[in-house]
């Protein structure tokens, strides 16, 4: 089994790159911010309880996430890999994800983050809000916030993890082939 982190800052390409990777290596794509727009989508509990949070750019909180996560992983433990897009986003995510995969017998075996730059976020997230309509991409400050938030809490994952050897940064600028094929070279060898 190979389980990957698709990392990055909003808007770099995660979600777009992991669709790919599921259609080359057949991966199980588990993305928390899909999954949270799911249940805000159908005024769940759990989904009114994320909302504030979501909508203001800031992250739900880990337990709320951490349970959610670890819900998706068990019903699906005998696929041939999971691919975390969006998280894990804090150390204490990092940290639970780790005993998770230890608990199933398995591990993380790499995280790969897309390299963009903030104006290049902001400009991304800006067309995204017209296609898909999404209140936090739209406003700017919601998305400055959420690139701050990225970068005090969620950076310290990437280091988190080359401590081990598993992180990798590509260049998530050029054509969506372009970073794709960055992307799978640094899954050679897995
Ligand atoms: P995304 O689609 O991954 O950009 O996620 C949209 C929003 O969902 C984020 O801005 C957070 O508010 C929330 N979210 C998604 N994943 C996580 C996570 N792992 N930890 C905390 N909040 C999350």
């Amino acid at each position: 089994m190979v389980n990957l982190i698709l990392f990055g800052p909003p808007g770099s390409g995660k979600g777009t790159q992991a669709k790919k990777l599921v259609e080359k290596y057949n991966f199980f794509h588990i993305s928390t911010g899909d999954m949270f727009r799911y249940e805000m989508g159908n005024n769940t509990p759990l989904g009114q309880k994320a909302k504030e949070y979501i909508t203001a750019g800031n992250l739900v909180p880990d337990s709320l996430v951490i349970e959610m996560l670890k819900q998706r992983v068990i019903q699906n433990k005998g696929v041939y890999g999971f691919i975390f897009d969006g998280f894990p986003r804090t150390i204490p995510q990092a940290d639970a994800l780790d005993k998770l995969m230890n608990s199933l017998g398995q591990s993380i075996n790499k995280l790969v983050a897309l390299d963009v730059d903030d104006q290049e976020i902001i400009n991304r997230l800006q067309e995204r809000a017209k296609i898909e309509g999404r209140s936090d991409d739209a406003n700017v400050e919601t998305v400055k916030n959420r690139i701050e938030v990225y970068k005090q809490n969620t950076t310290p994952v990437y280091d988190y993890y080359s401590n081990f050897n598993k992180s990798a940064k590509v260049n998530g600028l050029g054509s969506l082939d372009e970073v794709f094929d960055r992307i799978c070279t640094e899954l050679e060898g897995l």
